[in-house]
């Protein structure tokens, strides 16, 4: 095996997970620079241990600037009490703290995108440490995993939890029966445009129970979808067995599908976006969903970006310029 030769991380946890109780800590990495010499990334995590019982891994932060996942994960360390935990709660609000301390995606230290960098490697990067400590020491001591995400600066979507389409079929069911626990408004059967290198994918492969979200986006979080992120880590809880008591369901969930890259609309020109669609508008295929105007001079016609599927759109572009190649528009199909 791979991880028999690699060296051991350089990550040093200040929480012992086998410990029972509430722990606040740190995941301390090192990483030399002018600055500091023997400076380190110090990486907050929280650990609820009540003896036995499942382990679900809590993340937000995957990417810098997304709020949702840090908000509600943050908010739950401190009020989590270990009486109402069967088993353990491992939290990591913010998985790539030196990009969510910048407000940025990607890191400022090495410009890493933490969710195409896993499985990570111990003598890379710092990013590439992250994600290697999150592979061979947190993913293996966790059943189900939860992944908070959302649109950052550049997107906005529709709010929901989502599992991939999996060889697995057990494992597959295990995966959309708790993101129909988590209760988002919306729930999807998610395709990935670029899955090489996800945190997704890798703990999918290690047979666990995946749920990742989209629950908003624009480089911050609104009440709603706060709340919807509050409620579904605390739903999933539940659904894992490690609080007591049921699904608080929200307002129901309608379920939507990604079939093919058909769902995907992309900018051919650079200009300046006219949305014609709203987040969660129905479309029918052949509806103009976007305009790019030229902002070179007046008197030239806007591109048409048409729905290539009847759906809702899912998600759009959020900056009010658009680049060639940006992801203008998402459609996702409608369950019946
Ligand atoms: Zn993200």
């Amino acid at each position: 095996m791979l991880a028999d030769i690699l060296p051991p991380s350089p990550v040093v946890p200040t929480v012992d997970f086998n410990a029972d109780g509430a722990q606040h800590g740190l995941l301390r990495l090192p990483y030399s620079r002018d600055d500091s010499a023997w400076g380190s990334v110090m990486i907050p995590i929280a650990v609820v241990k009540n003896g036995e019982g499942p382990t679900v891994l809590l993340a937000g932060g995957n990417h810098g600037d997304e709020y949702e996942g840090p908000v509600a994960l943050f908010d739950l360390a401190r009020t989590l009490r270990t009486e109402e935990v069967h088993g353990r709660v491992i939290i990591v609000p913010a998985m790539n703290y030196p990009a969510f301390r910048a407000g940025t995606r990607t890191s400022p230290i090495d410009r890493g995108n933490l969710n195409r960098t896993f499985p990570g490697r111990p003598d890379g990067t710092v990013t590439q440490k992250i994600a290697d400590y999150v592979t061979r020491h947190l993913l293996p001591l966790a059943d189900v995993v939860l992944d908070i995400h959302s649109g950052g600066k550049t997107l906005d979507f529709v709010p929901y939890a989502a599992a991939h389409l999996l060889d697995d079929k057990v494992q597959e069911a295990r995966c959309f029966a708790a993101v129909a626990a988590f209760g988002a408004p919306y729930a999807m059967r998610m395709l990935e445009i670029d899955a090489l290198g996800m945190l997704d994918s890798t703990a999918e492969a290690m047979g666990k129970t995946f749920v990742t979200t989209e629950l908003g986006g624009g480089g911050t979080a609104r009440a709603a979808t706060i709340a919807i992120a509050k409620r579904g880590v605390r739903n999933l809880l539940r659904h894992a067995g490690v609080l007591e008591g049921g699904s608080e369901p929200g307002e129901g969930t309608r379920w939507l599908d990604m079939p093919d890259g058909q769902c995907f609309h992309f900018a051919e020109d650079d200009g300046l976006l006219e949305t014609c669609r709203d987040l969660g508008d129905a479309v029918r295929r052949g509806d103009v969903v976007a305009r790019v105007h030229p902002i070179g001079r007046t008197g030239r016609a806007p591109a048409e970006y048409r729905a290539a599927l009847d759906g809702i759109l899912a998600a759009r572009h959020f900056p009010g310029l658009v680049q060639t190649g940006d992801c203008v528009a998402v459609i996702g199909t409608v369950d019946p």
